[in-house]
């Protein structure tokens, strides 16, 4: 056994290149303490206007990241025939502006991590043992999204570690494992300031998009995993929102995903 040493890790999904949003997270959490690493869920691009910008911060912090649906459309990895035509269209805007190096870095991320390799990786060290990171979930790591009892179910079957972070729903979720539920597990919604204690119980968290949150709250979300208090707090941060969309405005990217932001769906 070792004690771990005391860090804070900021986690981040769904930032789909929106870059305001980003910043005002990372202010909104380094004014609370130093941020000792950055674990990244996917999809930092699409949809948003800030792409390569984006990709430039999100890798300053440490390439602690899997890869999202988004990520794999706009690297050229991955065909678009699943997406809805406004995110069809964006990941095509998205592919026309990244540089050949940031595709194949987005190409590159691996699905999942888990310990031993997230502990490998810059930034994650110790606190990383404990931990599978995975866009969608581990049954389906990019597609899938962790919404029912039944996915969260199967998705726990598969979990090696005591904790699991997914994204890809942008809505900030709590799942718990129980055995004696006949369902298996139970599912929560977190809200800002929630702090859900490590230790006990099999546990999978969303922390929530960065960049377009869709549960009827426009503030981004992240999350903050404290090694000391053995915790995984959620933030909401509110966030120049106009000024992306004025951006997205400016770029000609769809109506309908510049008006979501202000709304949150
Ligand atoms: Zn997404």
């Amino acid at each position: 056994m070792y004690t771990l040493r005391e860090m804070r890790i900021l986690i981040v999904s769904d930032v789909h290149a929106n870059f305001v949003a980003l910043e005002a997270v990372l202010r909104h959490v380094e004014h609370g303490g130093a941020i000792d690493g950055l674990w990244n869920l996917g999809d930092s691009v699409g949809y948003g206007p800030q792409p390569s910008e984006c990709i430039a911060r999100l890798r300053e912090l440490g390439e602690v990241s899997v890869v999202g649906n988004h990520d794999l459309a706009a690297a050229g990895a991955m065909g678009t025939t699943e997406f809805n035509p406004d995110a069809a269209t964006a990941a095509k805007w998205t592919a026309e502006r990244l540089s050949p190096d940031e595709k194949s870095f987005l190409a590159g991320l691996p699905q999942v991590l888990s310990p031993p390799d997230l502990s490998l990786k810059a930034g994650a060290s110790e606190s990383g043992e404990e931990f599978t990171l995975v866009h969608g979930t581990l049954r389906e790591p990019v597609w899938e999204y962790l919404y029912s009892y039944e996915a969260a179910a199967a998705h726990l079957r598969l979990q090696r570690s005591p904790y699991s972070l997914v994204g890809h729903t942008h809505v900030p979720a709590l799942v718990v494992e129980d055995q004696r539920l006949p369902r298996g597990c139970e599912l929560f919604r977190i809200e800002d300031g929630h702090s859900v204690p490590l230790g006990g119980h099999k546990l999978v968290i969303n922390p929530g998009s960065v960049g377009q949150p869709r549960d009827g709250n426009p503030l981004a979300a992240c999350a903050v995993y404290d090694t000391t208090e053995a915790t995984v707090t959620l933030h909401r941060v509110e966030y120049d929102i106009r000024a992306t969309q004025e951006l997205m405005e400016e770029a000609g990217l769809p109506r309908w995903l510049i008006e979501r932001l202000s709304v949150g769906r």
